[in-house]
């Protein structure tokens, strides 16, 4: 009867075990981890310094030609964080006058948090220093050393100074209705409801406007929708 007794009581020690094995599951029986990498975590950039000689070298000759009267001194150089079109984030490249730095890289991470659609922000250097380019492919940018379409003068991105957001479903529209970007066209009817557009009550104008500047497309005689500059 002896082993059969110690048989038994072994028996029923065993289940005890393994019923508090159970019992402790959630917390002692810990799965080990799949050998699958997460994809890289995006980290955000919202950075202003003075221009890097890597950028210097690509501006000359583009942005910045031969004979600008503004010194490179003057400007900075900002790595600015978007939300992209297709919902991405991604960072971009802008160089703006110091002056509105601060107010930039503060309008950018708003626009950030709020996941406001971006197309692009890259150096107009990377299309050649053409605004047209750059229109074209709806690249959001701010400094080129070059004069107003069509006139003499000088214009406020010369000076970085101003900004141009989507381009493309913001056209510029001068006195005489030529629209530019030439693409820009299906948007010149601001009447139209359609992704991207900049009005008075869009997020990125409010901000633009709270921070001193004024959008081109509240001026009477033409209409500038993606231009916000700082006087
Ligand atoms: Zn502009």
């Amino acid at each position: 009867m002896l082993p059969c007794l110690a048989i038994a009581v072994l028996f029923l020690a065993g289940a005890c075990r393994q019923r508090g094995a159970q019992a402790q599951e959630p917390s002692a029986s810990v799965t080990p981890a799949p050998e699958v990498q997460a994809p890289p975590r995006f980290v955000p950039e919202f950075t202003a310094s003075e221009i890097p000689p890597e950028v210097e070298a690509r501006m000359r000759g583009n942005s910045y030609p031969e004979g600008a009267t503004i010194g490179l001194d003057q400007l900075r150089y900002l790595r600015l964080s978007f939300i992209g079109f297709d919902g991405i984030p991604q960072t971009g490249e802008m160089v703006c006058n110091a002056a509105i730095a601060e107010d930039l890289l503060d309008i950018f991470i708003r626009l950030y948090d709020a996941q406001y659609p971006i197309r692009s922000i890259r150096l107009v250097d990377d299309f050649g220093g053409s605004d047209d380019e750059s229109m074209k492919a709806d690249n959001t940018s701010c400094f080129n050393y070059r004069t107003v379409p069509g006139q003499k003068n000088l214009s406020r991105h010369a000076l970085g100074l101003a900004v141009d957001v989507n381009p493309l479903e913001n056209p510029y529209i001068d006195r005489n209705g030529v629209v530019r970007p030439p693409e820009g066209q299906p948007y010149v009817d601001r009447s139209l409801d359609f992704p991207h557009k900049i009005t008075r009550d869009d997020l990125c104008c409010r901000l633009f406007l709270e921070h001193g500047f004024t959008w081109g497309g509240s001026w009477s005689s033409q209409k500038d929708y993606q231009h916000f500059d700082k006087r």
